[in-house]
């Protein structure tokens, strides 16, 4: 879903559904040049468990707060994330990707493996 920058007035959501995931974002205009953006993200992902890539499926519920900046961001924020819109048009679609693709790449393990690092930690 592509939005425009400049026809965000007020404050505005909408979902975006992407295999098994929800992912919810509220736009609302900080100033001419700036949108906050909080992205709620919840469902289920698949990953792969990070010590045997045994497939697994993870619950995924996590709200970030985005900043959005008209063009080239100047600025610093070490808050917020920041995206910049290409051209004024900013594009939920890639912004969803990328952060499930962050979500993706963590660390997880599968109960197996989670187990057997309990047991290593007690033998230690
Ligand atoms: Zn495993």
């Amino acid at each position: 879903m592509k939005v425009e920058f400049s026809k965000i007035k007020g404050e505005k959501s909408f979902v975006l559904e992407r295999e098994g995931v929800e992912a919810i974002y509220t736009l609302k205009p900080k100033n001419r040049e700036l949108l906050f953006c909080s992205q709620k993200i919840a469902g289920k992902i698949e990953t792969l468990c990070n010590r045997c890539g045994t497939e697994l499926v993870v619950d995924v519920d996590e709200t970030t707060q985005l900043l959005i900046s008209n063009g080239i961001y100047n600025g610093f924020d070490d808050q917020l994330d920041i995206i910049e819109a290409d051209r004024g048009v900013i594009d939920f679609d890639e912004t969803l990707s990328g952060e499930l693709h962050l979500i993706e790449s963590g660390y997880f393990y599968c109960s197996n493996c989670k187990d057997s690092e309990t047991e290593e930690i007690v033998i230690e």
